[in-house]
């Protein structure tokens, strides 16, 4: 399992390619490793628990392609369902019976009254909120700081994931978190802390009659993994009493946390749903749904215009649907993910005390991350707690666990994605590479 990091010439030789054609060589940002410094492995295929690069390079993968790849890359059901919807045609531009399958199962599944596909989580979140706007005739969104909702020129306002770490690894502070995004946009998006139920509750009471709807991440994975309170919840539920639309961003969470996600373990009523990542299976899907009444006002029924050259495209339906029946069918997936990464958090724990190195894990499900500081395990809640985090400190660990072999998400701000083909032998050599990148720390 042990590798070097000089067996990168390929992706080396690819990234100085791809930087003369590709703004900074990647099409996202995360993937350029900016953050944790050293070469992107440029992967050339995948399957089960593993990626292998150009080089030829084996690693344990806990991106799972930033969380649709819940069951393991190339996963039989999902490949046959692919396959058999390539052998008909690969888009039609017109209705088919697929994308009444995955809106009937996602209604299932999610309680959602109605559903709409798009082509991406960010899609999804965009047009939910037109959609909120169009529905109550107010113009003003709250989010939470930190929260990320995709990057739609409104929501790039005190955004987490990539946002969270600029070049140097220090912190972006600055809102619009993006340049391009005019002044007059940003002020249309109101920002509240995470797990800050009065901060909500005051915004609320000065703002709440222009508030269309409240976006939130149910848990947490753009800022790393934060867990909310229950008074946190009920605080997001009282923003329905004021007539704003209360909106779950579950693209990450979605079919992740449980098979009906976050809002079903948590127990939230939302009015609008976004979903992305899994139930696409690892094809570009996203979609959101909820109160009837609120999505007959979408087109051609209502008057929020909304459209997709690809939106339901077969083969991506074919993904989605094969991934989400796999899951229904196995009654026990749930417990075995969370059991697989409640014993990657322990053994983080106590391979960080080990090595006396300062660590506060956080972890829900198949969601994780290491924070890379001095505080209780679990205790950090916000924004605020996770950027105290050590960013260099993560970046050296990173590197040691890449050159062993293990793929960990190259933030500090990010979740890892635990999939159903990890099992006892990834865990151990898993713990085994954080063990020693942990001693590199003291080096
Ligand atoms: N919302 C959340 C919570 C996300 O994590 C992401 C992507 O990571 C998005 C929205 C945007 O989804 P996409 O990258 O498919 O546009």
């Amino acid at each position: 399992m042990t590798q070097t990091t000089s067996l990168t010439a390929q992706s080396e030789a690819l990234f100085a390619r791809a930087r003369r054609v590709t703004p900074g060589g990647v099409n996202s940002p995360v993937r350029a490793f900016k953050s944790v410094g050293g070469t992107p492995r440029f992967i050339r295929e995948a399957h089960g628990a593993y990626l292998t690069d150009a080089d030829g390079t084996r690693y344990i993968d806990y991106i799972g392609s930033w969380g649709p790849m819940i069951l393991g890359h190339d996963h039989p059901a999902v490949r046959e369902a692919v396959s058999d919807a390539l052998q008909l045609g690969t888009s039609f531009g017109a209705p088919g019976e697929r994308e009444v399958e995955l809106a009937e199962l996602v209604t299932r599944l999610t309680g959602a009254g109605k559903v709409r596909f798009t082509s991406s989580g960010t899609e999804a979140t965009m047009s939910a909120l037109r959609l909120a706007r169009g529905f109550t005739g107010r113009k003003l969104i709250v989010k939470f700081r930190g929260n990320y909702h995709g990057h739609a020129d409104g929501l790039l306002v005190e955004a987490g994931s990539g946002l969270m770490t600029n070049l140097d690894g220090a912190l972006g502070t600055s809102a619009p978190s993006s340049a391009g995004v005019p002044e007059e946009y940003a002020a249309l998006t109101l920002v509240s802390e995470y797990n800050d139920p009065a901060a909500l509750d005051t915004l609320m009471a000065e703002r709440g009659a222009e508030v269309a709807a409240v976006i939130f991440e149910p848990v947490v994975g753009n800022a790393g993994v934060l867990v909310p309170t229950p008074e946190f919840l009920a605080a997001l539920h009282r923003v329905q009493d004021a007539g704003a639309l209360l909106v779950a961003d579950e693209v990450m969470t979605g079919f992740r946390l449980s098979i009906n996600g976050a809002t079903g373990l948590l127990g939230l009523r939302p009015d609008l749903t976004c979903w992305g990542k899994i139930i696409g299976g690892g094809l570009p899907v996203g979609a959101y749904g909820g109160r009837a009444d609120v999505m007959d006002f979408v087109s051609p029924q209502g008057p929020v215009y909304q459209a997709g050259t690809l939106s339901g495209n077969p083969l991506a339906m074919a993904a989605g649907l094969a991934t989400l029946r796999t899951l229904e069918a196995d009654p026990g997936i749930y417990a075995r993910l969370d059991a697989y990464t409640s014993r990657l958090a322990d053994g983080l724990k106590a391979l960080a005390q080990e090595a006396g190195v300062p660590v506060s894990v956080n972890q829900i499900g198949s969601m994780l991350t290491p924070f890379f500081q001095d505080a209780p395990h679990g205790s950090l809640r916000s924004y605020a707690d996770a950027a105290r985090s050590d960013t260099r400190a993560f970046g050296t660990w990173f590197q040691g666990l890449l050159a062993r072999g293990v793929y960990w998400a190259p933030s500090q701000f990010e979740s890892i994605f635990v999939s159903a083909s990890h099992t006892d032998t990834e865990l151990a050599a898993t713990l085994e590479a954080v063990r020693a990148a942990f001693t590199d720390l003291n080096a």
